[in-house]
């Protein structure tokens, strides 16, 4: 579920995400519950609501989300998981605590840098104590299932800094940590201070030996990296985004959320207003659709398979696609990314190897397949 509200937008974000001020929010998660009740699914197993900044519903607000949203899915008695994304600026412990009395019971918590300095670079409105804060709060109030998001790789940051907040954030106890090397996505403020010289990215070296470290230390931790950027505690994964990099269909309900059934792609309008007047006019909000062949989704499964440490099991990721024709290409591309040494096999799935895992994407992105028509277009 996307709500799509911030208090500020990050420099380096590129979700649809809004500042909230001036914002009919209200009008807008009314009209999410409205989608939900169109299109959610009964009793999910899992819930992820993110953004955007969930957390900073008002409590009223946020009562009336979750209890509404209860009554449409029944999500508190039938989710294995049910995350909420929050951010420091708008966690307490009252709202953390009514949180978990409507039923959620995994917050993941954006505290993105333990550097005042990055921070401010990146366009947050938090500071760095305001984030343990936030953990505090979520702990005190019962919340054990505690993600900790954090960013590095930022301009101006160094190896023995970020080893030292990592450090620091281990020792915290979180059951999950993601950590991602910051991305200069298209259309962002990142992206025009790095064309205008603003900005410099670190040299590739020190971002691979910051990633290197990362898995170093949350593995002596015992926070397990199950996914290229997500570390857990020994069954904390996120069951959430494990179907989704399994292939496996999800719903998305929101602005600019995007859904998966049955191989067919759709999303929703990305403008606020646009998507409250589809929704309550044509009962729905989708403007894009699109229809995968089964070539196409077995080169998705094993792109986004080989995130996990757990691999791709090629019988399954052709039943997963439905791919029913002659040979498998994509087996056969495995094959040859284990003989250059990127994947190795073991017990009939293929994983990334320590030499491919630092060029994952490189090497996940050898499985994408384009129909031939779309390549001449
Ligand atoms: S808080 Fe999250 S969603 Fe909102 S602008 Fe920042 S990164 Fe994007």
């Amino acid at each position: 579920m996307h709500l799509p509200f911030c208090e500020a937008k990050c420099h380096y974000c590129d979700f649809f995400s809004v500042p909230s001020a001036g914002q009919d929010i209200e009008g807008t998660v009314l009209a999410v519950l409205k989608e939900a009740e169109l299109r959610a699914p009964q009793r999910p197993r899992t819930v992820f609501v993110g953004g955007g900044t969930p957390s900073l519903l008002d409590h009223a607000l946020m009562r009336r989300f979750l209890e509404e949203l209860d009554v449409i899915t029944s999500f508190a008695d039938s989710a294995v998981e049910v995350t909420l994304e929050c951010n420091p600026e708008s966690l307490d412990r009252d709202k953390a605590a009514l949180m978990l009395d409507l039923g959620v019971r995994r917050l993941s918590i954006g505290f993105q840098s333990l550097e005042q300095d990055t921070l401010q670079l990146f366009g947050r409105v938090h500071d760095v104590d305001a984030s343990f804060r936030a953990f505090d709060a979520a702990r005190s109030a019962g919340l054990e299932d505690l993600n900790v998001d954090l960013i590095y790789a930022a301009p101006g940051n160094r190896l023995a800094l970020w080893g030292e907040a990592l450090e620091r954030i281990i020792k915290l106890g979180p059951q999950h940590i993601s950590a991602y090397n910051l991305a200069f996505e298209e259309d962002t403020v990142f992206s025009r201070w790095l064309r205008d010289g603003k900005l410099q990215r670190l040299p590739e070296e020190l971002e691979l030996e910051m990633f290197r470290l990362t898995r170093e230390l949350t593995s002596a931790a015992g926070l397990h990296a199950y996914e290229i950027s997500n570390y857990a505690r020994p069954g904390r994964e996120c069951k959430h985004n494990e179907n989704y990099w399994a292939n496996q269909s999800y719903v998305g309900i929101g602005p600019s959320a995007v859904s998966f059934v049955e191989g067919c792609r759709a999303g929703n309008a990305r403008g606020i207003e646009g998507y409250m007047a589809s929704i309550s006019e044509e009962g729905h909000s989708i403007s894009w659709t699109e229809e995968l062949a089964p070539r196409a989704r077995l080169g998705e499964t094993w792109w986004l398979g080989l995130r996990r440490s757990a691999g791709v099991s090629p019988e399954q990721a052709r039943s997963t696609a439905g791919f029913q024709g002659g040979g498998d290409p994509a087996l056969e591309t495995a094959l040859h990314l284990e003989e250059v040494g990127m994947l190795r096999q073991e017990g009939g799935r293929f994983a990334l190897t320590s030499k491919g895992i630092p060029v994952a994407d490189r090497v996940a992105a050898e499985f994408l397949w384009v129909p031939p028509d779309a390549e001449s277009e």
